[in-house]
């Protein structure tokens, strides 16, 4: 499974900010989400992982994987293709 982004078709991941779920404290605090084995999981990208060392990894990877899943078919967030920040779209769920 992937996403799809409206300019570059269908992508691996998709990018969020923490803020989304994690409020001020994943602030700026980049993930990666994407599909393994059918199921969403979440990473830390490179750039925040020592900030992340500190926190709670599994939760906040928890909640991440949930946050993505709640926005269901538009999930609000960065293409890693494009760099665009979008929507996309897991590719289970056409577009209307
Ligand atoms: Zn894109």
């Amino acid at each position: 499974m992937k996403f799809d982004c409206e300019k570059c078709g269908d992508v691996d991941a998709v990018i969020v900010d923490g803020y989304g779920f994690g409020d001020r404290l994943l602030e700026g605090v980049m993930f990666k989400v994407f599909y393994k084995d059918g199921e969403l999981v979440a990473e830390v990208m490179p750039d925040s992982a020592d900030y992340f060392n500190d926190l709670n990894t599994k939760k906040w990877l928890d909640a991440c994987v949930q946050h993505v899943k709640d926005m269901e078919d538009d999930v609000e967030g960065q293409c890693p293709c494009c760099d665009e920040g979008i929507y996309l779209r897991p590719d289970n769920k056409p577009r209307g």
